[in-house]
């Protein structure tokens, strides 16, 4: 059987970019990167909060933790490297009267995560940071930053087609077969109809659709498919009137019920400000983008509780983003699923799964291993 290309890389997000700059870094050259949409990064990677995370809240020995702080020790260097705009404006997680003890396991899970550059503030410490900010106590997260995920995006596959990538767009892989020690992917291309690809090596990094492509090989084996819950975290923008008055994003304490961070309050290259994301889980699996003009109300009461000068009509929906989930159990936040499969009996398949928040966080480090498994072969 002919092999086609020693990596195929399903999904140009983030994620499946930053393994393709890896591979490059690496001198592998020969690698598909396929993509069911137009275009790169039109999935989860471009809806979110491109907050470069400090790795504060994930249970210490998750791969969440990890990889986020092994990410965002590379990130900023990249950036600097490769002309991405980035901010690294610190962060403000902000505690309201009977909030303190929340703020202090945070302080403490901070130290246990070894993120540097932390700092618990009093009302009048906060008062000076932050002026248009009302609550008891705060801490600071200096490592914490804002980043453009299109620029970072566009470096990586910059990387990736100086190395001679190939980058099929509007394709979709709709099957999947293991061969002897090959896989063959069959792919649906947009007017050109079906047709398969050989490959030594899979990356699956298909964002929302990781546990379909994962369950393409192993359905047939009947083995359990780990299932992603889909969460979706709309924003609202405010008005020009908010517009550079920040120099910190400004966070409450974090909502367990939800899995998520609460309602924040971050900016953009151009200074403008928007709030969110919401957390809502979604029954089922459509990917419903449309922010309900209903919740500015509840936007409105979660920010204005640290935000005393909010106005209602300061807020307007903007935009939304779905979280991929994965819930292994149901009382432990959700973490990420990321395996060379070998020991299923799947040499050569790597399934990057419920990558959500901090992945961008933590592309690079992930691609960086993912990289280093397939030179090691
Ligand atoms: C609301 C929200 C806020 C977030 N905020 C942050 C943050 O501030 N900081 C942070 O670090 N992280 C954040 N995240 C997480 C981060 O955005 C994601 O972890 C990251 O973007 C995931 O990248 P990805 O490449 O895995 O997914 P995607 O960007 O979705 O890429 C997957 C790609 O695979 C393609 N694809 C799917 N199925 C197929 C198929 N069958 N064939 C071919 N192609 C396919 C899709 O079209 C898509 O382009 C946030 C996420 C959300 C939803």
């Amino acid at each position: 059987m002919k092999v086609d290309y020693k990596v195929v890389i399903v999904g140009a997000g983030v994620v499946g970019l930053g393994v393709a700059r890896a591979l490059a870094e690496n001198n592998i050259t020969s690698v598909l990167i396929i993509e069911k949409e137009k275009g790169f990064g039109r999935g989860i990677s471009s809806r979110n909060s491109e907050v470069i995370h400090s790795g504060v809240y994930y249970p210490k020995d998750s791969l969440k933790a990890m990889y986020c702080r092994m990410g965002r020790e590379k990130l900023y260097p990249f950036c600097q490297e490769y002309d991405v705009w980035h901010n690294q404006c610190g962060k403000l997680i902000v505690a309201q009267e009977g909030q303190e003890l929340l703020l202090d396991e945070l302080f403490q899970k901070a130290q246990i995560n070894e993120v540097p550059h932390i700092r618990m503030l009093n009302q009048k410490e906060l008062g000076l940071m932050a002026p248009e900010v009302s609550a008891h106590s705060a801490l600071f997260l200096g490592c914490t930053g804002i980043l453009s995920a299109h620029e970072l995006m566009s470096a990586f596959l910059r990387i990736s087609a100086e190395a001679d990538h190939d980058l099929l767009i509007g394709a979709t892989v709709v099957g999947g077969e293991q061969k002897g020690d090959l896989y063959q992917l069959s792919v649906l291309n947009q007017g050109e109809g079906i047709y398969t690809v050989v490959t030594t090596w899979v990356v699956n990094a298909a964002g929302l659709n990781s546990d379909i492509i994962a369950g393409l090989l192993w359905r047939k084996d009947k083995i359990e498919v780990p299932q992603l819950k889909y969460s979706k975290g709309s924003y609202f923008k405010l008005s020009s009137k908010w517009r550079n008055k920040f120099q910190h994003l400004i966070y409450p304490i974090p909502d367990k019920e939800h899995d998520s961070l609460g309602i924040h309050l971050s900016f953009d290259k151009g200074g403008d400000v928007k709030l969110g994301p919401g957390a809502e889980w979604l029954a089922g699996r459509e990917e419903d983008y449309s922010v309900r003009v209903e919740d500015q109300e509840l936007f409105y009461n979660d920010v204005k509780a640290y935000l005393p000068d909010l106005q209602y009509d300061d807020l307007s929906p903007d935009f939304s983003g779905i979280r991929p989930k994965l819930m292994m159990d149901s009382k432990e936040p959700s973490d990420f699923y990321i395996h060379h499969e070998e020991e299923k009996g799947f040499h050569g398949w790597i399934n990057l799964i419920g990558i959500d928040s901090p992945g961008l966080t933590a592309a690079i480090a992930i691609g960086d291993d993912v990289a280093r498994w397939i030179a090691e072969g």
